[in-house]
């Protein structure tokens, strides 16, 4: 093959390369459409309108915040994420989208876990709703628990190889501190691999992290569900809410403190 040849090839790897970055990214406003269906739902229980209020959007898609401030005229929406760069159009939604909507849109790259940045957003405002979405399973800091489920697995302690232990009672304490109702919503498959490996280094909630986290939840805090069932997860609940997880591949709801 001559150099010139070399040279095309290289570009068309380009290219493709390009066009499955463009198609992610359309991806991302009919993904965000449908997931709505669901989040609306949680944010307005008991008839509650979100005028004059702010909603934190933690691992925001930053196409979110847009199709809310349209519906929904929020005051504020700040959306957080520590891969902001990965939304091309992150830049161009935040200030464009304040010539056809009253609601602010912040986007800032920044973690969940960065404590002092999360710190000065919390000063600044005064946060009604966070936000889960598609993001919870994401938000594992605990010791590797890869062994448990691979005898196999070397601890490397790296992002590819791990999976770390999800602690429910660190994570919605924490949640819950950044606003007075957190809404979490999550796909999952249990027989489908999660590709993106931020801080979950892989892995959605199996049914036995779901149990636990859901017992804690209906220990601890006020928790209604939206999807898969409509109900107030009591401790008797849990294994209801269980038995439909098996069916479905959403799931919805809100916690408060008791
Ligand atoms: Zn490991």
């Amino acid at each position: 093959m001559s150099c010139e040849d070399n040279g095309l090839l290289e570009r068309l790897l380009e290219c493709e390369t390009e066009l499955a970055g463009y198609k992610d990214d359309v991806a991302t406003w009919t993904d965000s459409l449908e997931e709505l269906s669901d989040i609306e739902d949680a944010f307005t229980a008991k008839e509650e309108k979100l005028h004059g209020k702010t909603i934190l959007d933690i691992g925001t898609d930053c196409v979110k915040p847009l199709y809310i401030a349209l519906k929904f005229e929020p005051e504020k929406i700040i959306g957080i994420n520590e891969y902001l760069s990965s939304y091309s159009f992150a830049a161009d939604l935040e200030q464009k989208s304040r010539l056809f909507t009253k609601t602010k849109i912040h986007l800032y790259n920044c973690s969940f876990f960065d404590e002092v940045q999360l710190g000065k957003i919390q000063r600044r405002n005064t946060i009604d709703f966070v936000l889960v979405s598609k993001t919870l399973h994401h938000l594992r800091a605990g010791e590797c628990i890869a062994e448990k489920r691979d005898e196999k697995h070397e601890c490397q302690e790296d992002e590819d190889s791990c999976i770390y232990k999800f602690e429910e009672q660190d994570i919605f304490k924490r949640l819950l501190r950044l606003g007075k109702r957190v809404i979490i919503y999550e796909w999952f498959d249990p027989t489908d691999e999660d590709v993106d490996k931020v801080r979950g280094r892989g892995g959605y909630f199996t049914n036995k992290e779901w149990r636990r986290i859901f017992s804690h939840l209906s220990e601890n805090y006020r928790v209604e569900f939206v999807e898969p069932l409509r109900c107030r997860l009591e401790k008797k609940e849990v294994e209801k809410v269980m038995a439909k997880l098996r069916q479905v591949d959403c799931v919805c709801f809100h916690v408060e403190t008791k």
